[in-house]
């Protein structure tokens, strides 16, 4: 549905809403410039970081007890993956047990929907916090690379 706004009489004038703009931006650099420290509303990153939330879907991870996987691949991360980047190759074990030969993660195509981890019966697969994740090439996270332990890491000591 169209809805039309009245225009008031002074923002038919297109020079005022300019200027009060510029009025707007101007404060602000004012305010950033003299007032570092708690007015800023920027962050001189990375020296500083930002807190993200303990719900935050970042960098996925598996997790491991005594650096044994919680996972026993059975199919129902990759089942679920909207994005369908995940790739796990089963293997028995010495005491039956299926174990993931091969776990991959493309992480150019997921869309941190957080479905793998809610599906995972062995709360195995993981995302934690961590957010600083660009890449300047296409990325497939590795069962090495996912077995690094990263939920309980603050953003600050990195990956
Ligand atoms: S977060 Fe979503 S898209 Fe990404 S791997 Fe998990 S299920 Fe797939
Ligand atoms: S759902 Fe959990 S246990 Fe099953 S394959 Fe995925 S990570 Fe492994």
């Amino acid at each position: 549905m169209l809805i039309r706004r009245k225009t008031g009489f002074l923002q038919r004038f297109y020079f005022f809403e300019i200027f009060k703009g510029m009025w707007i931006t101007n404060a602000m650099f004012w305010k950033n410039i003299l007032g570092r420290g708690e007015k800023t509303a920027t962050m001189e990153y990375p020296e500083e970081r930002r807190d993200y939330s303990e719900r935050y879907r970042g960098m996925h991870y598996i997790k491991a007890v005594n650096g044994v996987e919680n996972c026993t691949a059975c199919m129902l991360c990759p089942t679920v993956c909207p994005a369908e980047c995940i790739h796990i190759e089963a293997e028995e074990g010495p005491n039956k047990e299926k174990f993931p030969e091969k776990f991959e993660i493309d992480v150019l195509r997921c869309c941190f929907c957080g479905m793998c981890e809610e599906a995972c019966p062995k709360d195995a697969i993981k995302l934690s916090n961590i957010y600083e994740m660009s890449q300047t090439k296409r990325t497939v996270y590795d069962k090495e690379f996912l077995m690094v332990q990263r939920g309980d890491k603050k953003i600050k000591e990195g990956v």
